[in-house]
């Protein structure tokens, strides 16, 4: 997606060797037009496919997953981070190992919001190692639901996340592939 790769080009911090910061448009300030674009990008190459929701992880999933969800004309359903004291039904949860804090978490959904009928498309702004998209789709089996796909704002291929949802049958759309990181310089894969 041409306009989302310059963005990341013109506006994407490297902090180190592995992670880029885009908090103008993504990550912390968003770009709501950018984003609408994002969600019919994913919808468009899930199109002939079957989606009943959106899944996706807070905070930084939400603004590309729910746009996807507006041109579906689904709902957007996100894991949380922490079991709130409201949330006082049964929930699936499972733990997920945070690259950028490196910290482990247990995020929960509500069994309410998510059944064996659903087919669900993930959606993140990150792929790195896998591990959230990972959790998000042990969330969907546990609820004996389908994932129809992945969809992700930006991929670094030099990490092995792609791999890991692909080896687990997945099918993976990414909408800019960061390709390195090296020297302080965004470099895209089809650069
Ligand atoms: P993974 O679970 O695939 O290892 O990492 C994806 C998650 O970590 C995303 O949900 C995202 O929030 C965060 N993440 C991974 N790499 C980066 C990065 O380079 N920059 C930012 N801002 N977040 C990242």
């Amino acid at each position: 997606m041409r306009t989302l790769q310059n963005r990341v080009k013109e506006d994407g911090i490297v902090i180190d060797e592995k992670i880029l910061k885009v908090d103008s448009f993504l990550n912390h300030q968003i770009d709501a037009k950018l984003m609408y674009e994002v969600g019919q990008a994913i919808v468009d190459h899930f199109k002939e496919k079957k989606i009943t929701k959106v899944l996706t992880i807070e905070a930084s999933g939400i603004a590309p997953a729910i746009m996807a969800s507006l041109h579906l004309d689904v709902p957007c359903l996100f894991a949380k981070k922490a079991k709130p004291s409201t949330m006082t039904n049964e929930f699936y949860h499972t733990d997920i190992h945070s690259f950028t804090k490196n910290t482990t978490s247990t995020v929960v959904i509500s069994k309410q919001f998510l059944d064996e009928d659903d087919h669900v498309l993930i959606i993140d702004d990150f792929l790195a190692n896998g591990e959230a998209s990972l959790g998000l789709h042990r969330l969907v089996r546990s609820a004996n639901a389908t994932t129809t796909g992945v969809g992700i704002v930006i991929e670094k291929s030099f990490q092995p996340g792609r791999e890991k949802l692909q080896s687990e049958g997945l099918d993976v759309l990414s909408l800019c592939q960061v390709a390195s990181l090296a020297g302080n310089k965004v470099k895209l894969v089809d650069e």
